[in-house]
């Protein structure tokens, strides 16, 4: 069984990017009868934003992600917040001292700015030139205890450790910016002056202590990963394994931005995306599956995932979205409760609405009750469904009485003919096909094409060229409606 983790900063609120994280490392737990656990890293206290906390809570679940350990829910490793985990960190950082893997820099802001400067002017990959790593155990105990302002340091081993990415194979390290003339990297900073960890460090220990053995993240982590891996080993601890998945980006490969996706999951909800479409969606950006459809529920996700992550960048479509959207809108209908409720409660709320523009439709409901007529036409139009605005529009000629100038429902043979539909007294599907059969076969030889006849009623029904099967137009609005229409 797996443990994984999401850790979020709250520096923002969820994306389609971060959302897709959590949701592998959901995946994977859930798929493994493993835990899933949820993490809060705000140790950059500078940048976070207020109600961020609140707000990822909220959209994992409203996706349907619960933790099994984290916040508001608790567990043995806690607490699952990283601000209160300080002595813990600054206890990890001291080990690290007093091991000789890690060592107190004491250079000032202004120094290691200007040095910065200097070395990518001379072309030298790392900002920093490593002055304090040589300064005594003895002598920089001494300036600590005396107070003077200090950073921690980790201090990165000549040759860097490889790893295998359960994405990328195996990772050696690139140097940075390709004219490095030095094999070290940056030795990172582990523990600021104000005793606060930074990321890595908080990470690192956390990720041992919480027990976590698979980390899913996304690509922009991997030049962190061998600090990591140094640190572990430093330690004397086994890493987890790590998979880092691809970029996000549009359709012009670029990476998302605010117009195109990068929003915060808020956006989908605004356009009535249902949770289970988002899961689905964002499972699909960067996972490869041999299945046949590409439609599932989050259980269904569940079932079948695989750690088999596609290498590249994925691209994000809207069509997709809404292809999605739409079949699992067909399979709400189907299985009728709670999410058929949710998409009638926000249809009749439209309607209720004093702005409406479907003036007339309660005339159209008649003597059943919004919910049930709602019901019925959504059950009627599910694979169409995208939102309850859309729906409204496609199918306006549910909500209001159409009446056509008689030219229409007078003028041709066709015209003619659909007005025996007057005959059918018992309006039930079974007669209805009954009678139009009737109907195509009484026109003349040549004229027999049921289309033409299927075409002429959808157009006097509905007004519309397309749209939902025609016995269900006229059985959800009626025989009277129905004849009206066709100007009987
Ligand atoms: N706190 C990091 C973030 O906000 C976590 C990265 C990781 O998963 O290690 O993305």
């Amino acid at each position: 069984p797996a443990r994984t983790r999401f850790a979020p900063s709250p520096t923002g609120y969820l994306h389609l990017g971060s959302l897709r994280t959590a949701l592998y490392n959901y995946l994977l737990a859930k798929r493994t009868g493993g835990q899933f656990i949820l993490r809060i890293e705000d140790t950059d206290q500078k940048r976070t934003v207020p109600d961020a906390e609140s707000r990822l809570l909220q959209d994992l679940r409203w996706a349907g992600l619960k933790w099994d350990e984290g916040p508001e829910v608790g567990g043995p490793y806690g607490p699952y917040k990283q601000s209160e985990r300080s002595a813990l960190y600054h206890d990890h950082a001291h080990k690290l001292l007093d091991s000789g893997h890690a060592y107190r820099c004491f250079c000032s802001t202004e120094r290691l700015k200007a040095l910065a400067e200097q070395r990518h002017r001379m072309g030298i990959a790392t900002d920093y030139d490593r002055t304090c790593a040589s300064i005594p155990k003895e002598e920089s105990d001494d300036r600590a205890s005396k107070g003077q302002s200090h950073v921690v340091r980790l201090k990165i081993p000549e040759q860097h450790p490889t790893y295998q990415d359960l994405v990328h194979g195996v990772f050696t390290p690139l140097k940075r910016h390709g004219h490095v003339t030095e094999t070290a990297y940056e030795d990172p900073i582990l523990l600021k002056s104000d005793g606060l960890p930074t990321y890595h460090l908080a990470n690192v220990v956390d990720d041992h202590h919480m027990k976590i053995t698979h980390v899913i993240r996304g690509s922009e982590w991997m030049p962190s990963t061998p600090n990591h891996l140094v640190m572990y080993n430093a330690f004397g601890w086994t890493p987890p394994e790590f998979a880092h998945v691809g970029l996000l980006v549009d359709e012009q490969g670029s990476k998302l931005s605010k117009r195109n996706f990068d929003t915060d999951i808020t956006a989908f909800k605004e356009m009535e995306i249902f949770p289970e479409t988002l899961t689905n969606f964002a499972a699909l950006l960067g996972w490869s599956h041999w299945r046949k459809s590409d439609v599932m529920d989050l259980k269904t996700l569940i079932h079948n995932f695989a750690l088999k992550f596609t290498k590249g960048n994925s691209t994000v479509t809207f069509g997709k979205l809404h292809f999605l959207q739409r079949k699992h809108a067909s399979l709400r209908a189907e299985n009728g409760q709670q999410g058929l409720e949710v998409m009638v409660d926000n249809v009749v709320r439209l309607l209720k609405d004093p702005e409406t523009p479907y003036k007339d439709w309660k005339q159209m409901v008649g003597s059943s009750s919004p919910e049930d007529f709602v019901s019925r036409v959504i059950r009627a139009d599910a694979e169409n469904y995208t939102n309850a605005n859309e729906f409204l529009y496609r199918n306006s000629f549910m909500f209001s009485p159409i009446r056509h100038p008689s030219s229409l429902t007078n003028g041709s043979d066709i015209a003619h003919a659909a007005k025996s539909l007057a005959d059918v007294k018992e309006w039930e599907r079974n007669a209805l096909m009954t009678k139009m059969h009737e109907i195509i076969d009484a026109r003349p030889e040549g004229k027999k094409e049921s289309k033409d006849v299927y075409h002429y009623l959808r157009e006097a029904l509905t007004g519309r060229k397309e749209g939902m099967r025609i016995y269900d137009v006229m059985l959800i609005i009626g025989r009277e409606e129905s004849l009206a229409r066709l100007g009987v």
